[in-house]
């Protein structure tokens, strides 16, 4: 089915009722309902065009404007889905001018959605700033998740993801990019970066000068794609494979600076902080999964903690020990 564009200066549609809001997953087509009058914020894929949600392309369908950053690339989904809503594209050179059109839509009670050209809008894509006008301006906004590349390459990279931290793209000169590693060393969680292939290289032994060349890290390329591969291992090991430009998309995912030191200060601290609302065994576990210390030392010391605090200062859980 072949999709209809708004010009960029038009976004008058057909009415309501006589729209085409329908969408086809293979050979079977669905009617979508309008959507609600909001901005919605819609996730596409990142490369394999089945990464897409029932509920997006609903959105995409029901929606009376789609706004995206390339309507070339936007139209090649839309026609895989035998979607026909009006484009109109919103990138960064053009937000001045045509954000105000959307915010105008977004008054007259129209739904429109926002996508980019791959992935989550906002996530190293253009959006926040329509997103923080349309809700200073009273509208809803409504997300509709599905992929990133940061979640896709997370999850596969096989390093700690319990605590995550998107850094997006490094800066592209040597000096400030090293500043920044050395500033992100301070936080310790899994870091998940985005870069250009072109640059991978140098970044690479930027990060093995702030983390030392056994620091271990995860490069995954072309994720969901033909050629998806993740290369893991230390930094010396994995930028020793990445010598010459590699082809594709990257993400780049670091294991976690070393935890700092943690002293008895902190261990009694963590161990006031969970009686509040555990039971001294459950206390004493979390805070030996968060420390690395023996369990049994730490229930005595809870139990010790609990005790000196009877009256209930300490805590508020009721006790099963
Ligand atoms: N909004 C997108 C998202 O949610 O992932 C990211 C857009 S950002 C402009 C593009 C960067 O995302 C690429 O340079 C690359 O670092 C990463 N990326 C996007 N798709 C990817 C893929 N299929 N494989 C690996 N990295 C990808």
């Amino acid at each position: 089915m072949a999709s209809k564009s708004a010009d960029a200066h038009d976004l008058s549609r057909p009415k309501a009722e006589t729209r085409d809001r329908r969408f086809a997953i293979g050979v079977t087509s669905f009617n979508a309902p309008a959507a609600e009058p909001a901005l919605h914020i819609v996730s596409t894929p990142i490369g394999n065009l089945g990464d897409i949600t029932v509920r997006a392309l609903e959105t995409l369908a029901g929606c009376d404007l789609v706004a995206c950053e390339d309507t070339r690339v936007t139209r090649v989904l839309m026609e895989r889905y035998g979607l026909s809503t009006p484009l109109i594209a919103y990138h960064e050179h053009n937000a001045t001018k045509t954000g105000p059109k959307l915010l105008a839509a977004l008054d007259e009670g129209k739904a429109v959605a926002i996508v980019s050209d791959a992935g989550t809008p906002l996530i190293s894509d253009p959006g926040y700033r329509l997103v923080g006008a349309a809700v200073e301006a009273g509208h809803k906004v409504i997300p509709t998740p599905g992929a990133s590349a940061i979640l896709a390459a997370l999850v596969g990279a096989g390093l700690p993801s319990d605590t995550i931290l998107f850094a997006g793209f490094l800066p592209p000169k040597k000096s400030a990019r090293l500043a920044r590693l050395e500033e992100l060393k301070g936080v310790s969680a899994t870091t998940v970066f985005y870069e250009s292939p072109r640059r991978l290289s140098a970044t690479l032994a930027d990060m093995i000068e702030a983390h030392g060349p056994d620091h271990q890290v995860c490069v995954a390329r072309e994720l969901t794609k033909r050629f998806e591969t993740f290369e893991r291992g230390t930094l010396g090991e994995v930028a020793g494979r990445f010598a010459e430009t590699p082809k594709g998309e990257i993400v780049i995912v670091l294991a976690p600076a070393q935890a700092r030191e943690v002293d008895a200060a902190d261990v009694e601290e963590m161990l006031r902080e969970a009686l509040f609302d555990m039971p001294v065994s459950a206390a004493a576990a979390h805070v030996a999964k968060r420390t690395g210390g023996d369990r049994k030392a730490l229930y005595k010391q809870a139990l010790a903690i609990r005790k000196a605090s009877e009256g209930g200062e300490t805590g508020n859980a009721g006790e099963e020990d």
